[in-house]
């Protein structure tokens, strides 16, 4: 692949290399292993002299495909590929931490991301602790002499904080700490955590990044000496994607730009057009000069994404008469699609956490979250005042 290419001409042209019919598209390669032509060149690839592929678990075709062109787009030297998003989250930590080592999480991280940390990784001895997301000059308090890891996800689902990258840099460097970040929702479109010294990148694929809501998949981003570890990690236990889901989602990378171009756009609109409308009584979105993060998003992201998330006067009847009268918008707790979907956080993704912890992360009874599709605007807005 050019090296001096645009990184989203590199998620266009970026390809493995063509067989003999000389295709224009990349083909699948559907098989769980690969041969050899004699059993030197066989030894000599399990000594890892050739770079032939030896089996699917460890890398494909398609797969490496995909990682090539993530790595182009997020700026990392290397990476592997995952079945879904959360196996990347579980692989972060468990390839890169050890039992009595603590992590220092911004509050407000993906339900899972939480189960994780409150419920698995203490079965092996891994504790954390919660920070505020948008309260840099608080995170050293939580520093422990265990301190081994910075976990962060921005902009926070789904109240939409943004956590200052430039400045998480900052304490892991002075801390000794690994920086990692889920970049799921902002995309590298948006914003490049390596350009402020992450060591990890994780990514569910399945969102933005297919963006069409067909196949799961996780990404792991960074550089080649954090990515022989994750490796090793991930070759051994088996989180492997599938290939037919690589090939999709490497498709899928080629017209990234241009969704998130537009995704953000109607977002930014829709955010805005929400603010004048009666019965909503708050708007987040990072792009709004209302948030209170504005000066920070104009910096550290090139648009607001594709996430806009209100809070209606009425509380829960009022979002739950919204959400069921929506005729175009989907009610689903998926994000990232073509379509405009609906969910309503305190009853569904975050039911689980008690009243005091959803209030700590901003999720009121009347939060509504709309992954904003590409649909026509006026659609969409016609849709929301039906249950306005
Ligand atoms: C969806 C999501 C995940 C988990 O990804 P899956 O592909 O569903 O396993 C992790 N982090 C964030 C921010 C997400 O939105």
């Amino acid at each position: 692949m050019e090296n001096d290419w645009q990184p989203e001409t590199r998620a266009i042209r970026g390809q493995m290399d063509k067989t003999a019919y000389g295709e224009h598209s990349a083909p699948l390669f559907l098989t769980s292993s690969f041969t050899f032509g004699g059993a030197e060149e066989m030894a000599a690839t399990f000594r890892g002299e050739t770079g032939q592929i030896i089996y699917s678990r460890y890398n494909n075709p398609n797969v490496d495909e995909l990682i090539e062109k993530a790595c182009a787009l997020e700026g990392t030297a290397a990476g592997f590929a995952t079945a879904s998003g959360m196996a990347a989250v579980f692989a972060s930590v468990a390839a890169l931490l050890q039992q009595g080592d603590h992590i220092i999480a911004t509050r407000a991280l993906f339900g899972s991301t939480h189960q994780l940390l409150t419920s698995v990784f203490p079965k092996w001895g891994i504790t954390f602790s919660y920070v505020e997301p948008d309260d840099p000059d608080s995170w050293a308090a939580a520093l422990q002499p265990n301190s081994r890891m910075f976990l962060t996800e921005t902009p926070s689902n789904p109240g939409l904080k943004l956590v200052d990258l430039a400045a998480a840099g900052e304490f892991c460097q002075t801390n000794g700490l690994l920086f990692v970040v889920d970049n799921c929702f902002a995309t590298p479109c948006l914003q490049r955590p390596a350009d402020y010294g992450a060591d990890l990148i994780t990514h569910s694929a399945t969102k933005w990044m297919d963006g069409q809501g067909r196949v799961l998949g996780g990404l792991l981003l960074g550089s080649a000496e954090v990515l022989e570890r994750v490796t090793f990690f991930c070759r051994h236990t088996g989180p492997a994607m599938a290939p037919f889901n690589a090939w999709i989602i490497s498709k899928s990378l080629e017209t990234l730009h241009v969704r998130m171009e537009a995704h953000c756009r109607s977002a930014l609109a829709l955010a805005a057009w929400l603010q004048g409308q009666a019965g909503v009584a708050a708007v987040h979105y990072p792009f709004l000069p209302s948030h209170p993060q504005y000066a920070l998003a104009q910096r550290q992201m090139k648009a607001g994404g594709g996430l806009v998330s209100f809070e209606l006067a009425g509380g829960l009847t009022a979002a739950q008469r919204l959400i069921d009268s929506a005729l175009l918008c989907t009610r689903s707790s998926n994000l990232g699609d073509t379509r405009t979907i609906l969910t309503h956080p305190a009853t569904t993704t975050h039911a689980k956490l008690s009243p005091e912890e959803r209030a700590a992360v901003g999720i009121s009874d009347g939060l509504v979250r709309m992954s904003v599709g590409l649909e026509a605007l006026a659609d969409i807005q016609a849709d929301l005042l039906r249950g306005l």
